[in-house]
């Protein structure tokens, strides 16, 4: 990723792709303390368009208060450079990742004294669990990695720290040959995807975990809300495995990962082992509407 043709937004300014560099002694590096965002620009005949732009700069700012960073860009300048990415690199698809990061200027656990960068980089990125993953759907392994406890850390942060413990379920599963990982609560409850959320369908009823320690995504949020536009309300309760290998249809929800069914979890089928009819209305209407074809939400797209 070092090497590219492009431009990244870095404490204001536009600099040259290779040229967006940190120093070692960065504090986030060393720590894991920051936080960062996935947003996507979709191709719409109107042009490039980012998804629920406001929704991801308000998270962002969200984390940034919860991990008590100072912030030096108001959520219109946060937006706007997101918008810049897009046209300056002259995309038309894209993914978009902010991140918000300490500097170099000491070490030590406390961060006191650290100064907040930011930076945004945008580049084309395809289907996140690789082609096929949303015609197909994918296979799932539970991770014997788990969840932190609430207390162990905040969950309505998307921080950069989470994502060891993402990561170490991740390459657990992906080295049993799955695409992806399901992560449960120290409680053996359900709490979502290494960069998912997940969904079971049965009944055709459209069900999520209520978990404690799963990301507030926004991906999750558009999916309950078209369902509602189709006439199925979604249910939140705490589910363990046994609800999910009872379930018609499973999907994980994600930015990067869009609407992804889930046909096999543990070497159980899951429904009859295809993607299942509520999952792929949902996924319809979704690209549908990241697309700018379905224009029943018309405030979720913003022009690049
Ligand atoms: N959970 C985790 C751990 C994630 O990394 C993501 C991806 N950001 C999600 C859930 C889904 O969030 P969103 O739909 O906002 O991308």
């Amino acid at each position: 990723m070092e090497q590219r043709n492009g431009w990244i937004w870095m404490d204001g300014e536009w600099l040259p792709w290779g040229d967006a560099r940190v120093h070692v002694m960065t504090h986030t590096l060393h720590y894991g303390y920051g936080c960062f965002e996935g947003i996507r620009a979709y191709p719409t005949a109107s042009g490039p368009a980012l998804f629920r732009l406001d929704d991801h700069i308000r998270r962002l700012r969200d984390s940034a208060r919860l991990m008590a960073l100072d912030l030096d860009w108001s959520a219109d300048a946060l937006a706007d450079a997101c918008r810049e990415a897009v046209r300056r690199n002259g995309l038309t698809s894209a993914y978009l990742r902010p991140l918000l990061f300490l500097g170099a200027e000491k070490a030590g656990v406390d961060p006191a004294g650290a100064s907040t960068h930011g930076m945004i980089a945008a580049w084309e990125w395809g289907a996140y669990l690789g082609d096929g993953a949303l015609d197909n759907g994918i296979r799932v392994k539970t991770s014997s990695f788990v969840r932190a406890s609430p207390n162990a850390q905040l969950f309505r942060v998307k921080a950069v720290a989470g994502y060891a413990n993402s990561i170490l379920a991740c390459r657990e599963v992906r080295r049993d040959g799955y695409d992806e990982a399901l992560l449960l609560d120290g409680d053996g409850y359900v709490a979502e995807g290494s960069g998912e959320n997940v969904f079971i369908v049965r009944d055709g009823e459209l069900i999520e975990p209520d978990s404690a320690c799963a990301l507030d995504g926004i991906t999750r949020r558009t999916v309950i809300a078209l369902a509602a536009d189709m006439g199925l309300t979604t249910s939140r309760r705490r589910l363990t495995r046994d609800d999910l290998y009872l379930a018609d249809e499973m999907f994980f929800t994600g930015t990067a990962a869009e609407v992804t069914p889930v046909v096999e979890l543990d070497r159980r089928q899951i429904g009859d082992g295809r993607p299942g009819p509520v999952t792929r209305a949902l996924q319809a209407r979704y690209l549908a509407c990241v697309r700018g074809e379905d224009r029943s939400h018309p405030d979720w797209l913003q022009p690049a």
